[in-house]
């Protein structure tokens, strides 16, 4: 052959497989499509369109497609506070390799743990926050507008905490919003109806404060580009007085988004994965925090502490530990709820209020931990038990409900709706892509699906529609969430049971947010704000009350820690 001569080489091609699967997390399913290389190696993973939970299931979304290709292994670890996500997602590319004829041992080898030799910082700021929730986030943006330096500390890998949760809105009273709709709300009837709910055992100071500075809490969060503009009812609220954002959607992540922009704008530092384990006192003055993350020790120097760092909501070992009867229920909470902000100030001497007071969630799916919120029996959804029969006026205060709930056969009940609702309030879709609401043309067809006796179930309908034509419940004498009937179809239900929600108990606090003692004395440079603070709720907390207490509050928090300052 002449050397010019270049023989053809038949090189052979052997293309990337693309693979797909799916796994369960915790909205549902999570798809995704797994790209094979030519070595057998899995070369890229992307996930699908999802319904998991916006904010805490980010960590998981993010890193866990990244942390198995590099590994090339699914033994990787899952990432914290979103373990369901997690696993969904390595379940999903498992199913992928196995439907494309792959062996899933060789992908199932162990994964080595990086060695960290830890650090030690020491960093200054005016204020320093722990946790990243509604309230630290508020009380961080606050104090920024006033000038201040901020760091945040958040253990969890995202921001948001229980508010993220939130669905129902925001209670607040005089406020322009309800002005347009001629509600003849005011300061003094807020407080009532929250004392009332509360079972007379809030703190009135703690309460007047709330009510009285609701109406600007709603203004300030407009002004930050959050404005809640729609009025629905909720349970034990005497006039149209929870605030959502247009469309009904979920107000915790609404809020959160927009906190979170805010605080990015306003250039606030959020240390993630930074766990605050003490606050540090000198001469009995707060002044700062110790903290840590995988890789260094942190002594966060300040001239304030806020604490907000939510509830215990999803510490079962410390909620059974104050109510006994609680052991074994589910929680709403997210997993950061573990209650370490109330240790860490007993620790320094802080007192306790109603620490005992926990509220249960009447709607909340018990194989997912879903809470179906009030919102949807406050815009017009009912209960019924497997007997088809509703039981109780829906609209009652929580323990109520949920009392009546447990009493039923199996104690159980079914959260029912129709279409009209679902286009009304965002937050339904959350029930339909999560797979929990189940969905009929017809009243009879939803019964025979949740084996109810169609007949009767038609009948409980048909004389609930009566009732709201008539504004006349002679059943249950409900008398709110009755603007519109349940005569759209398709029809939903969603089975529920009680659930662990809030904890109302907490740190003492004065209605300046200044941390008290046992004894009522001030401990100076500390403030806390929101669900880690006792007495605002009392006994019983109304839906809508908790977005009041971490807004106005986590403003109040950091008012008084500028002004502390400023001293
Ligand atoms: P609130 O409604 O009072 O703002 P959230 O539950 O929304 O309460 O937020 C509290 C936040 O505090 C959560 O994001 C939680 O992860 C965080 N947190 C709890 N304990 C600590 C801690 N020890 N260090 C840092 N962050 C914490």
């Amino acid at each position: 052959m002449p050397a010019e001569e270049v023989a053809e080489v038949p090189v052979e091609v052997v293309s990337e497989v693309v693979l797909t699967g799916s796994g369960q997390g915790f909205g549902g399913q999570i798809p995704v499509e797994v790209i094979m290389d030519s070595d057998n190696k899995i070369k890229a993973i992307t996930i699908g369109e999802h319904n998991e939970s916006a904010g805490i299931s980010d960590g998981a979304i993010d890193n866990m497609p990244g942390r198995i290709i590099e590994n090339q292994s699914l033994m990787v670890d899952t990432v914290s506070g979103a373990t369901t996500s997690s696993k969904g997602i390595l379940s999903a590319v498992e199913n992928a390799l196995v439907s494309g004829g792959y062996d899933v041992a060789d992908f199932k080898t162990e994964v080595a743990k990086e060695e960290i030799t830890k650090t030690n910082e020491t960093l200054h700021t005016d204020i320093v926050i722990i946790g990243a929730g509604g309230a630290g986030l508020t009380a961080a943006i606050e104090a920024t507008q006033a000038g201040k330096d901020v760091i945040i500390v958040e253990k969890m890998s995202f921001a948001g905490g229980n508010t993220l949760k939130a669905t129902g809105g925001m209670n607040a009273t005089e406020t322009s919003v309800q002005a347009a709709e001629n509600i003849p709300d005011t300061v003094e009837t807020f407080v009532k109806d929250t004392i009332k709910g509360g079972y007379e055992l809030n703190d009135v100071e703690l309460v007047n404060k709330m009510a009285e500075e609701s109406a600007e809490a709603i203004d300030w969060l407009a002004s930050i580009d959050a404005p809640l503009v729609q009025l629905s009812f909720s349970g034990g609220a005497t006039y149209s007085r929870i605030h959502q954002p247009e469309g009904g959607e979920p107000v915790g992540a609404f809020l959160v988004e927009h906190l979170l922009d805010e605080a990015e704008e306003l250039g606030i530092e959020i240390m993630y994965n930074t766990e605050a384990t003490q606050i540090v006192m000198e001469d009995g003055v707060a002044s700062g925090i110790l903290a840590n993350s995988e890789a260094v020790d942190y002594m966060i120097d300040s001239e304030a502490v806020i604490l907000a760092s939510g509830g215990f909501g999803a510490n079962e070992e410390m909620y059974a530990s104050y109510k006994p009867e609680l052991e074994g229920f589910v929680t709403t909470n997210h997993p950061g709820a573990t209650g370490d902000g109330i240790s860490m100030a007993q620790e320094v001497g802080a007192g306790l209020t109603d620490i005992e007071q926990i509220q249960i969630h009447p709607t909340v799916h018990q194989g997912t931990s879903i809470m179906v919120t009030e919102g949807v029996r406050g815009d017009g959804g009912i209960l019924v038990n497997q007997s088809g029969k509703r039981f109780t006026n829906e609209l009652l205060t929580r323990d109520v409900v949920s009392a009546a709930e447990i009493a039923q056969d199996g104690g159980f009940a079914y959260v029912i709706f129709d279409q009209f609702l679902r286009e009304h309030l965002g937050a339904t879709e959350t029930y339909i892509k999560s797979g929990i609401a189940v969905q009929a043309d017809t009243i009879e067809e939803l019964a025979e699906m949740i084996e109810i006796d169609p007949a009767t179930l038609a009948n409980t309908l048909k004389t609930w529609n009566e009732a709201v034509a008539n504004k006349n419940d002679a059943e249950f004498s409900r008398s709110t969430g009755m603007e519109h009937d349940l005569s759209s179809p398709p029809y939903y239900a969603v089975k529920v049971s009680p659930g662990v929600h809030h904890t109302m108990g907490g740190v003492s606090i004065n209605p300046d947010a200044e941390v008290l003692t046992a004894e009522g004395d001030v401990i100076p440079g500390l403030f806390a704000a929101g669900e880690v603070v006792g007495g605002v709720h009392g006994g019983n907390r109304l839906g809508g009350n908790a977005v009041a207490d971490i807004i106005v509050f986590g403003r109040v928090a950091a008012q008084s820690a500028n002004d502390y300052i400023a001293e």
